[in-house]
């Protein structure tokens, strides 16, 4: 048992060797008057050595002399005490733990600790009691009595300090119990130093409090994690209430043996050993639940249904009742958990059988589960001699289930990631080809436009853009107050004659030949249009009409130039020539639309073509 306690000890220094955080606790002190040496003498054969050093405390133990039914300060030279060897239970020593008396021990430590400040550590004691230090009060729990009327109970641990003037002293232990599962002196005392004793107790509370701490963390995140992950999923519900049942279990944790919540709180005896019981039923409530919705096999409903009425029952009776009724209910109660258990064997077998998923990790954890809570209950039974494990159980199995939890999780965010990453992935593939293409588009919807607006056999604008271009420059022209519109119409002489002798195709080469060399002479801003056939026609805006004039019989005369053989007119030309007709809009000539404007020139062609053709005829 003490290897066990020491193993658990370590277990906690080990989670908390950097935490050992200082802070005061104390609960009495006290000055004494020490026995005369000679009494000792007399006692020599009952002094227990309590050889602590200033780095360790001991247990103390060893023979005491016990005076059943009697409530004593010091030793007594008329009663008949028993030897007996603390801890021990009353019902060790006396058949029952309904009972009362004194125990008295004499101890002699290291004289080195003379006049220094020494600790006893009492861990949780159920009952009371009254610790004399050479017959005067040291410190005490509950209130001692010979009644179960007279006393009052409470289970939270204690520390005593005093300052040994010598090294020998007198312990007694006036200790009163009436309930039938606990009572004495059960759970063993140590001495030593008092910086050693405080930061043995601070270890043991913080490192409780650190894995609350962390389990409650882990209850909070569980819960909050479900809400988030929303209804929508299936398993959302038992993750939620796995989460309440950890936080549950970190408060029942914090409030059972060794009472941590002692360490931190105010709380009454009496509303802490109600917190014990409730938060202990509200963690079974939700852990039953838990399994009963992992998998139904595990929990018949009936069983399930029972074991929350009987939970339900234990709850309201806690809440307005006092421990001497609502423990042996538990007590009762706790008979059911045979059936629950024999339900979960048998579910585990079952899925075990079936080869479900997680199956054998869950029996495993549950198996666990139930065995340190079996051992705690034959424990509270005063059945075993043993030590609680469902604290460090179900911190481990809050673990464990929280690993699993974790890993699933970053699995399956990982997995999320990585078909987050192709997605963008594709997505910005897809954007590039998107964009491309519509640069293509772009592109060639430019080109359509540019076509949509050129004669297919010269190259020049067709009928449709000169029509656009027009209109447009005609609106400029006539806001503008001093804008000028020249719009010519050119006319091949005599093509008609040419087609004829020379053929279709000769007659297509010249009037592409045609464009070629009027572009060639005219200036960037002049339009050049095919108006049908062989007739043509320039725009120019905003050139005055003499240079304008000019410029088109240059054109008239760099087409005369290149003679383009036409041996087939009617005079007595033999290359290809134009006529032009040149009507001018500007501040003095204005038209009524382009219609007149086109018109007039084209009035001016056929006065050219009526004066002898190769020529310019304005306006
Ligand atoms: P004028 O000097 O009075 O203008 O005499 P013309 O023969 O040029 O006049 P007319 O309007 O009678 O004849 C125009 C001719 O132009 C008719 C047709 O053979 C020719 N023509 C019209 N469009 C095209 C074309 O796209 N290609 C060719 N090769 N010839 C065309
Ligand atoms: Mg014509
Ligand atoms: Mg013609």
């Amino acid at each position: 048992m003490l290897y066990l306690h020491d193993a658990i000890r370590f277990f906690w220094i080990f989670l908390l060797l950097s935490c050992a955080i200082i802070f005061g606790h104390s609960s009495a002190h006290a000055q004494y008057e020490p026995a005369p040496p000679s009494f000792y003498q007399q006692h020599s054969e009952y002094i227990n050595s309590v050889d602590f050093t200033e780095d360790s405390s001991v247990p103390l133990q060893g023979q005491w002399l016990f005076y059943p039914q009697q409530f004593l300060t010091e030793s007594s030279a008329v009663l008949a005490p028993r030897v007996v060897s603390l801890p021990a239970s009353f019902k060790e020593l006396t058949g029952s733990n309904q009972n009362y008396g004194t125990f008295v021990g004499y101890f002699k430590m290291p004289k080195a600790f003379i006049g220094r400040r020494i600790a006893i550590k009492i861990p949780n004691q159920y009952g009371a009691y009254r610790v004399y230090l050479n017959g005067d009060l040291l410190v005490r729990l509950g209130d001692v009595g010979k009644t179960p009327a007279a006393q009052v109970t409470e289970n939270a641990p204690r520390i005593a300090y005093f300052v040994a003037e010598n090294e020998y002293f007198t312990l007694s232990i006036q200790a009163s119990n009436f309930s039938t599962l606990h009572g004495g002196i059960e759970n063993p005392m140590r001495i030593g130093v008092a910086q050693v004793i405080n930061r043995q107790f601070q270890q043991l509370m913080m490192s409780i409090a650190m894995v609350c701490g962390a389990v409650l963390g882990i209850g909070l995140f569980t819960i909050l994690f479900a809400v988030f992950r929303g209804s929508k999923q299936r398993n959302s519900k038992s993750i939620f209430v796995f989460g309440i049942f950890i936080v549950f279990l970190a408060l029942h944790n914090m409030f059972s043996a060794p009472y941590a919540y002692t360490a931190f709180t105010n709380i009454s005896w009496l509303w802490g050993t109600r917190l014990e019981y409730l938060f202990t039923y509200c963690a079974i409530l939700f852990f039953i639940s838990y399994i009963h919705l992992l998998n139904r096999r595990y929990l018949h409903p009936l069983n399930y249904q029972t074991a929350m009425l009987l939970l339900a029952l234990n709850i309201a009776v806690t809440l307005v009742s006092v421990p001497e009724i609502f423990e042996p209910l538990a007590l009762y109660s706790s008979a059911f958990s045979l059936s629950v258990l024999a339900n979960f064997a048998y579910g585990f077998y079952q899925t075990l059988k079936h080869g479900e998923a997680y199956s054998v990790l869950n029996l495993c954890a549950v198996i666990f589960l139930c065995v340190t809570f079996l051992n705690d209950f034959l424990l509270m039974m005063n059945w075993i001699d043993s030590v609680n494990l469902s604290f460090i159980s179900t911190s481990l199995y809050a673990l464990l289930i929280m690993f699993q939890q974790s890993r699933n999780y970053a699995y399956h965010t990982y997995y999320t990631e990585q078909l987050n990453n192709t997605l963008m992935e594709l997505n910005s593939l897809l954007d590039q080809k998107v964009k491309a293409r519509t640069e293509q588009l772009h592109e060639l919807n430019a080109k359509l436009e540019h076509q949509v607006k050129i004669d297919a056999l010269t190259g020049a604008y067709n009928r449709r853009a000169l029509n656009d271009e027009i209109q447009q420059r005609f609106a400029e022209t006539l806001r503008q107050h001093h804008g000028t519109l020249i719009f010519a119409m050119l006319d091949v002489d005599y093509f008609k004659n040419y087609n004829d002798y020379y053929g279709h195709l000769k007659g297509d080469e010249i009037l592409q030949q045609l464009v070629q060399v009027i572009s060639a002479r005219l200036p960037p801003s002049a339009f050049l249009a095919r108006y049908g056939g062989e007739e043509f026609a320039i725009v120019m805006q905003n050139v005055p009409f003499p240079a304008a004039a000019e410029l088109l019989d240059a054109v008239l005369d760099a087409v005369r130039r290149q003679r383009f053989e036409h041996c087939r007119r009617q005079d007595a030309k033999a290359y290809v020539t134009i006529s032009m007709g040149v009507a001018c809009m500007h501040r003095q000539q204005r038209y009524a639309d382009i219609h007149a404007l086109m018109k007039s020139a084209d009035a001016q062609l056929y006065a050219a073509k009526q004066a002898g053709r190769d020529r310019l005829q304005a306006v």
